[in-house]
C-alpha cells in the first residue's frame, strides 16, 4: 500500500514552493473543534456560549483524510466530553497511528482509563492553566480544583514516564488583568512539572475588569513590555520553550515567526492547515482572522481549495497579506 501520508507531504512542499494557490495535496493539518461542551465555566471564555458538536457528516470527513494528514488537533470546550472521542482516538490509533494529536484539554477529566488512551500514540497535551496560585486558578475557571489538576498531573506524568510513544506536555496561558503578574511563576512551575513549553495567549471578548489589551493600563502594559525579553531567557535556563503572543508595537500576526515560514513566504499556513471553530466556520489557522468557509454548507475538500483559500495563498505568495492577516482579531472574535 502506498505511503499516502507521505506521499501528500511531498506533494504539499512541491506545492508551497511553487506558490500554488489551488492544491492536489491535501490538509496536513486539522484542527477541529469537536464539542463547545465543557466541565468549567472560565470567567473568559467565547466557545461554551455557542451550542455544538461537530456534526456526523463532517467527522466522517475528517476521517476520510486520517491516510493523508500527519496531525490532528481536537479542541472543546473540553474534548473529553466528546461522546465519540474514545472512538475516534482509537481509530487512529488502530489504523493511522502515524498521526500526531494534540488535544487541548484543562486535565481535570483525565483519569487512568484516559491515560491507558492516550500512551497508544503519539500526543501533545496541551494544558490550559492560567494560575499556579491556587485561589486564582479557581477563581478563573470557575468549577475548577487546583488539587485535582495537581493530581492529574502527576498521574499524566506516571503514564508518560512508561509510555512507548512520546507524549509532550505543553501549557496555554490565558494572560489577563487578574495574572499577569503571574507569568514568571507559571514557567516555574511547568520546569518542575515536566511541561516542555508554555504559551501565553491575550484574553479575547469584551470582558473590561480583565481584558488588559482591549482596555489598557499602564502598570500591565509595563511589566508585560519589561518582561518579554526577561521570559525568554528565564525559561531557556530552565529547559522550557516560550512562545509569547501577547501583543506588541508593530505585531503583524500572532503566529510563531519561527514556524510555518520559508520559500520566501512570512506564513505556509494556508498551505498545511485547516481548523474548524465552533459554529462550523473555518479558518486556516487560529492566528488567521478571514473565514474560509463553513462545514454546515461545504465539504472540507471544498473549502480547502475555495475562493477564500486562494486568496490566502495568492496574498502571502504577491507578498500582498498585511491588511489581509495584521486585523487585531482572534478566532474568538470570529464564532
Ligand atoms: S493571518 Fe496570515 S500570517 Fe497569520 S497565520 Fe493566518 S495566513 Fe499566516
Amino acid at each position: 500500500m502506498p505511503d499516502l501520508r507521505e506521499n501528500n507531504l511531498r506533494l504539499n512542499r512541491r506545492e508551497i514552493k511553487q506558490k500554488k494557490t489551488v492544491l492536489e495535496s491535501k490538509p496536513v493539518t486539522l484542527d477541529v473543534t469537536l464539542t463547545s461542551e465543557c466541565n468549567l465555566r472560565c470567567r473568559m471564555c467565547c466557545v461554551r456560549k455557542k451550542s455544538w458538536e461537530v456534526s456526523r457528516k463532517t467527522l466522517d470527513e475528517v476521517r476520510e483524510l486520517f491516510p493523508y494528514i500527519s496531525c490532528t488537533t481536537w479542541q472543546g470546550g473540553e474534548a473529553f466530553l466528546y461522546p465519540g472521542f474514545r472512538r475516534l482516538l482509537d481509530e487512529i490509533h488502530e489504523n493511522h497511528n502515524h498521526i500526531v494529536q494534540t488535544i487541548y484539554t484543562n486535565a481535570l477529566l483525565i483519569d487512568r482509563n484516559w491515560m491507558e488512551e492516550i500512551i497508544k500514540g503519539p500526543k501533545t497535551l496541551f494544558l490550559s492553566i492560567d494560575s499556579v496560585v491556587p485561589d486564582l486558578y479557581e477563581r478563573i475557571r470557575v468549577g475548577a480544583s487546583f488539587k485535582t489538576l495537581l493530581e492529574n498531573l502527576d498521574l499524566i506524568n506516571k503514564y508518560r514516564s512508561g509510555a512507548h510513544h512520546e507524549i509532550k506536555l505543553y501549557i496555554n496561558s490565558v494572560i489577563m488583568r487578574s495574572n499577569f503578574r503571574e507569568m514568571p511563576g507559571i514557567i516555574d512551575f511547568a520546569a518542575e512539572h515536566g511541561v516542555s513549553k508554555v504559551e501565553f495567549s491575550p484574553v479575547e471578548g469584551d470582558l473590561k475588569e480583565e481584558n488588559i489589551f482591549r482596555y489598557p493600563d499602564r502598570e500591565s502594559s509595563d511589566f508585560i513590555a519589561r518582561m518579554r525579553p526577561e521570559l525568554e531567557a528565564m525559561a531557556a535556563e530552565k529547559g522550557v520553550e516560550v512562545f509569547n503572543r501577547l501583543p506588541y508595537e508593530g505585531m503583524l500576526c500572532d503566529k510563531d515567526l519561527r514556524e510555518n515560514t520559508g520559500e520566501g513566504l512570512f506564513c505556509t499556513l494556508p498551505w498545511t492547515f485547516l481548523f474548524i471553530l465552533a459554529g462550523g466556520l473555518v479558518i486556516p489557522h487560529g492566528s488567521c482572522k478571514k473565514p474560509v468557509g463553513d462545514v454546515n454548507r461545504q465539504g472540507i475538500l471544498e473549502i480547502w481549495n475555495g475562493a477564500p483559500m486562494q486568496e490566502y495563498r495568492r496574498r502571502l505568495a504577491e507578498g500582498n497579506f498585511r491588511d489581509w492577516c495584521g486585523e487585531n482579531l482572534n478566532w474568538m472574535d470570529i464564532i
